[in-house]
């Protein structure tokens, strides 16, 4: 690789005369009136005039666009639709504008997978509307899902209304292809539901182009709901609507929308549009909840009950497409009064964790009042995620300084309270000087780190997301025009428990001494043999730190195990989606670690996305905090999802933050016996529905099969998911030639239910084997894949010893091949199972080897592509290998 020295800046004149030769004059505009539209974003305070943009029309073009600027030396700026708000599409520094307006193919689009490969620059509602007629959609829906771009959405890890149930960008996000600054193209991800290795797309997601430009991204699709409706609520104020909106969710009801405005918004679109309002409103409430429609029957009936009983003064459903957009109108309506009654706003976009909601209004109000500002609020209720919009005059300088200084406490604030800077609008220009006070020198050093892996040469949006100088507040020369002076710096302080500080000492001293180390918690998982490493009990670190119920979020000491937060939350109705083979014993900090994830991702998707937040020491011995007890965040680069799956390589994890989730109200399970083809082909039928079974679970050994089906919900939904199985059961049964197959059910409800369904994880996941391989294919493949794999073990005379465990739903088979094989065969019959879902094309890791030989394998199957990266963020947290490494060239020291 040229060294970033090597390289000069070229003069503009060059670079844009050699742009149009590349691309044809019409594709690169220079002229001030042409430039005009792209100095800004939809957060005007901030202005960059570029040196040029361009409109490259095809893959092709850009990617020589992006070598010639890597030439060049010039910086750039990925630009979708430009509806940002936080001035990230702006060129710093005189950089070349790279508008993704002339990239809008969908590539290729597979229903039955619900996957669909998408160019940049499509437009989030022209995708929707193309896959309408499939009745499938890409859920995160911004509101300004009329022209944002998909590239747009990922890069700032876009959410929207119906995120609270649907989940944000990265839920949805399964591969791309990435260009960094020097024209190397990555392939990432693809069809399965998670990579191998470190999770690179959630660092993607959210990384605001900073790391490469995304080229083209694979998207999970999701079947349109069969039915929604849509509620409203008036309350006297804000106070009783927050309350309100945490007794619905604690009822276990799961909003697809749930959007509030506050009096001041109330009375500016009465001013504006005269909506009619009854009176006295202090607070607005707008929700959906969406899904099989006697589903939807009685969430309407429990939204009524407890918005009521919680003190709205006012409920009422839509029953028809028009009164439906007229509940809406005055959420949408609501930034465009706004814009009526004050000459100017500036909307914030802060994160709470909800049960501080009503105090964290009331403060956002008195610090109105301290800087004689109005200040109206429009928020995601349900997510806690806030837009206060602060109303000034931009003319009179006094009052714009008042109103920046005013927003600075609002974040302040919110970060006192336990929550993050952005959860949508990302930091960009506009919060560059905040992460200061959300993270420590060596964290915002981290983060530097981490994009110089992809971008050396600084060249792939310059300026955003990470401060200028990791020392410095704000270096940029229009502090002023853009916002009062930083106050001074008031770094976040990491008080650490005695525990942390012993593991902390111990981390540093192993540094120092070029000692390794292996943290050991329930010892489960194991996939990394000791190899003469002092093990570091993570065990000792047991206490539960936090848990309100209202948050829907607990955290926890890492060497908690699974069962002892779960005991807590059972005792409120809630749960945790993460799963363990032995739940006694698996601490939580292992099962993260290892990444573990099963038959509860049917009905939570992958666990990664409720690790809300982490605290952990670095192989460098630094500590590291990422997250807070909020379920949007875009502050930085999402450092949770890398240590998920990390196997303990980069950090020894020592706090985690995990999302909770409501106990199902009622649950049910069918358990089928029968023939070992049937009920493959069964589970691949029911498989392909788009029914929310809460688990779809195959067994397999040489006994035969048995296929667990769950339904949880409430009653209405589980009879109807019942006759919607039986439907597929009788169709399949009778073209059967082994008749129709015996049907066990058993059925449970509540607390129970919840207990029952655990109960079952650990009955079939635990065995007591030598190696339990995991491999990962797209989900429409896992049944093909099984196929193969049976032939296989039968001609290897494998089935006695070997079990399977298959999810068809989310693409997930483990193989647990007991103890007592003979050396060769087993080498032989796992290169085997190698090359099948090689040629699959998914891929393969260990979830448990204890003292084994690895033959090739390791721990999260990163693809070999991608493992020069991966080392080298290995490297960026842990220098001297103090941690394990994951594969196993790396654990004999090849690779680290
Ligand atoms: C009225 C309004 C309502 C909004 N509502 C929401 C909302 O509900 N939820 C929400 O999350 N946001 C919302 N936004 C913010 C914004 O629309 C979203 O963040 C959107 O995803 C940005 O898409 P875009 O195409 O406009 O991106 P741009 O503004 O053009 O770019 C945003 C960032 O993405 C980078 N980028 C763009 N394309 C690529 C690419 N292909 N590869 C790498 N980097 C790229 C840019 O460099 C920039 O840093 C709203 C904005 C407005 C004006």
């Amino acid at each position: 690789m040229i060294s970033p020295d090597e390289l000069v800046r070229s003069d503009p004149e060059t670079v844009i005369s050699r742009l149009q030769e590349l691309l044809g004059e019409d594709a690169v505009l220079t002229s001030p009136e042409a430039l005009l539209p792209y100095e800004t974003d939809a957060m005007p305070i901030h202005r960059r005039r570029p040196m040029c943009v361009i409109l490259p029309p095809s893959r092709a073009t850009l990617m020589a666009a992006v070598t010639l600027l890597h030439e060049t030396q010039t910086p750039w700026t990925a630009r979708g639709a430009g509806s940002g708000l936080s001035g990230g599409a702006l060129a710093e520094n005189n950089g070349v504008l790279i508008s993704l307006a002339r990239l809008r193919e969908i590539l290729s689009s597979d229903p039955r997978a619900r996957r669909v490969e998408v160019e940049p620059g499509v437009v989030n509602q022209i995708l929707n509307q193309e896959l309408a007629g499939e009745r499938l959609q890409f859920a995160p829906d911004p509101s300004s899902q009329l022209v944002a771009t998909i590239g747009g959405n990922i890069a700032e890890n876009a959410g929207g209304p119906h995120t609270l149930k649907h989940g944000v960008t990265v839920q949805h996000f399964l591969g791309c292809r990435l260009v960094l600054s020097d024209a190397t193209e990555l392939t990432i991800g693809g069809s399965e539901e998670t990579m191998g290795g470190y999770d690179l797309l959630g660092l993607i997601a959210g990384s605001e182009g900073t790391l490469g430009l995304v080229t083209s991204a694979t998207l999970r699709l999701i079947p349109l709901p069969e039915s929604t409706r849509t509620f409203m609520a008036v309350f006297p104020d804000t106070e009783v609507a927050g309350n309100a909106v945490a007794a619905l969710l604690g009822a276990g009801v799961v909003p697809s929308a749930l959007e509030m405005i506050d009096a001041e918004v109330l009375d500016a679109l009465e001013s504006a549009f005269s909506i009619g309002f009854p009176k006295p409103a202090g607070a607005f409430l707008v929700g959906e909840v969406d899904g099989l429609k006697e589903e939807v029957a009685e969430e309407m009936l429990l939204v009524t009950c407890t918005l009521s009983d919680a003190g709205a003064s006012e409920v009422r459903a839509a029953n028809s497409e028009t009164e439906r957009v007229n509940l809406w109108r005055a959420r949408k309506q609501a930034f465009g009064a706004l814009g009526r009654v004050a000459p100017n706003y500036i909307s914030h976009d802060v994160v709470i964790p909800r049960s501080v909601m009503p105090a964290m209004l009331r403060d956002i109000s008195e610090i109105g009042k301290q800087h004689g500002l109005r200040i109206a609020n429009i928020f995601h209720a349900g997510d806690g995620n806030l837009h206060p919009a602060i109303l000034f005059d931009a003319a009179d300088p006094a009052q714009a300084a008042s109103a920046h200084q005013a927003g600075d406490a609002i974040v302040r604030r919110a970060l006192d309270v336990g929550g993050v800077l952005t959860g949508e609008h990302g930091i960009g220009l506009s919060k560059r000087k905040n992460m200061a006070w959300a993270f420590s020198e060596e964290e915002l050093a981290l983060l530097d780190r981490l994009r110089r892996i992809f971008d050396p040469w600084n060249l792939s949006n310059p300026g955003k997301l990470i401060p200028a100088g990791v020392n410095v507040e704000e270096a940029t020369s229009d502090v002023s025009a853009e916002g009062a002076p930083a106050e001074s710096s008031r770094r976040p302080k990491r008080d650490l428990s005695t525990g942390e500080a012993s593991l902390l000492s111990a981390i540093q001293d192993a540094y120092a001494e070029r000692k390794q180390l292996i943290p050991v918690g329930g010892g489960t998982l194991r996939i990394t043999p000791l190899c003469g490493r002092s093990p570091l009990p993570m065990r000792k670190l047991n206490r539960i730190l936090a848990f309100e119920p209202a948050d829907f979020a607990v955290t926890v000491e890492s060497g908690v195990t699974l069962a002892e937060a779960n005991d807590l939350l059972v005792d409120h109705g809630q749960q945790l989606s993460w799963e363990a083979p032995d739940p006694q014993r698996a601490t939580l900090g292992g099962i993260v670690s290892a990444g573990y994830w099963s038959s509860q991702a049917c009905r939570f998707g992958h666990p990664k996305y409720s690790l809300l937040g982490f605290r952990g020491i670095s192989g460098g011995g630094e500590i590291i905090q990422f997250g807070a007890t909020v379920v949007k965040n875009v502050s930085g680069y999402d450092l949770a999802k890398l240590i998920v799956g990390a196997c303990g390589t980069l950090a020894v994890t020592t706090r985690l933050t995990l999302r909770t989730y409501p106990l199902a109200r009622c649950g049910e399970m069918i358990e089928v016996i029968g023939n070992v083809k049937t009920l493959l082909h069964l589970a691949d039928r029911l498989a392909a529905t788009p029914y929310p079974w809460s688990r779809l679970d195959l067994n397999l050994n040489d006994n035969g099969a048995v296929l667990h089906v769950g339904f949880q919900g409430n009653q209405a939904l589980i009879d109807r998911l019942r006759q919607e199985f039986e439907a597929v059961f009788r169709q399949v049964s009778a073209a059967t030639e082994h008749g129709p197959l015996p049907l066990e059910m058993s059925r449970s409800t509540g607390k129970d239910f919840g207990r029952l369904e655990r109960g079952l994880t650990d009955r079939l996941c635990w065995f007591d084997s030598a190696l339990i391989l995991k491999l990962v294919v797209g989900a429409e493949k896992t049944i093909p894949l099984v196929s193969q794999l049976l032939e296989l073990l039968e001609a290897n005379q494998a089935l006695s010893k070997v079990r399977l465990q298959v999810h068809p739903t989310i693409g997930l088979v483990r193989v647990a091949i007991d103890p007592g094989f003979d050396d060769a065969v087993l080498r032989r019959l796992i290169l085997e199972i190698a090359e099948q879902v090689r040629l699959t094309g998914g891929y393969r890791a260990l979830d448990r080897a204890p003292g084994n030989p690895w033959w090739g394998w390791d721990g999260w199957g990163a693809s070999r592509t991608l493992q020069d990266r991966m080392q080298r963020i290995g490297l960026v947290f842990d220098p001297r290998s103090v941690l394990p490494a994951q594969t196993p060239e790396a654990q004999s020291g090849a690779m680290r």
